[in-house]
């Protein structure tokens, strides 16, 4: 059975209600977190956290919770291990449809629990690389707020998965922005290449922490803007996220990336990605 957290409690999931006039429900009125957890500890959890206290107050939703507690408790009553935490905050319901809200809503909180792989076990032959399509980017200009509004991130990647691929990149005045769920990075000439943080990108907390390796292991990266064709010329292309590491992409738009497989600094920064998990994890 499982625990979910909903406003205060923790209850099995088939009893989790909320109105149907929760405005997270109607407007999309809401912003979320995902965070990995690993042999029962939260990886860069206090990034996450304060990841979704920008959120909260890019949008004005309160922030009183002890984000923290919530968290650990749920993973605790789920049997800990390696889970991924979904957690969803909404501005909450003031019973009855309205654009406009009053600031005295309670905001609907809600978390709940899905099984993870151990990425850091599982080892670089177990990482399938993917292909991906691009396509224009019809979001909002406030990417950077990890709002519940996914319906371009969904409908691209349908679009990839109904093409045969496995990921849709999203382009905007043809700049490379970032992926349907996840961050861009490329390799030319063995230097790393993302694009710069921006309210057209989600800061990803991956993203952060491969450009905190690149820096101690003296891998040169630069944060700049990444067009179509720099993309199709770089030696490698990868994506990131943190339920799902680091991913090398091997063929864009039926373009092979490089010689077509993975490569060796994906290769390099994988093995950094999964020792600093796995020095986390067990404390050695
Ligand atoms: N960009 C988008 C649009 C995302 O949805 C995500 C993760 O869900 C990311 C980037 C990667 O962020 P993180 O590394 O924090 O998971």
């Amino acid at each position: 059975m499982n625990i979910v957290y909903l406003n205060g409690q923790f209850i099995p999931e088939e009893e989790a209600k909320i109105s149907v006039f929760d405005r997270g429900f109607l407007f999309g009125d809401s912003v979320y977190e995902v965070i990995p957890y690993y042999r029962g500890v939260g990886f860069r959890l206090e990034e996450h956290i304060e990841r979704l206290g920008h959120s909260l107050r890019a949008v004005r939703i309160k922030n009183e919770c002890n984000w923290h507690a919530i968290m650990d408790q749920l993973v605790e009553q789920n049997g800990g291990g390696n889970l991924s935490v979904y957690l969803q905050v909404t501005r909450g319901s003031a019973g009855k449809r309205s654009h406009a809200y009053d600031n005295s809503l309670e905001p609907t909180v809600f978390a709940c629990c899905s099984p993870i792989k151990d990425i850091w076990q599982a080892g670089a032959d177990e990482i399938t690389p993917l292909r991906a399509i691009v396509t224009e980017d019809l979001r909002w200009h406030r990417c950077d707020i990890k709002s519940t509004c996914l319906l371009p991130n969904i409908l691209v990647l349908q679009q990839a998965k109904d093409e045969g691929v496995e990921e849709a990149l999203f382009s905007r005045d043809d700049k490379l922005t970032e992926g349907s769920a996840c961050n861009l990075f490329l390799v030319k000439r063995g230097v790393l290449f993302t694009p710069k943080r921006s309210s057209e990108i989600l800061g990803g907390i991956t993203r952060e922490l491969i450009l905190e390796l690149a820096d101690e292991h003296a891998i040169q990266y630069q944060e700049i803007d990444i067009d179509y064709e720099r993309m199709l010329a770089a030696d490698e292309v990868w994506v990131s996220s943190s339920t799902r590491g680091i991913i090398p992409v091997v063929e864009v738009d039926g373009h092979p990336i490089g010689d077509g497989n993975k490569g060796p600094v994906w290769q390099k920064m994988f093995e950094l990605f999964t020792e600093f998990q796995r020095k986390l994890m067990t404390g050695q």
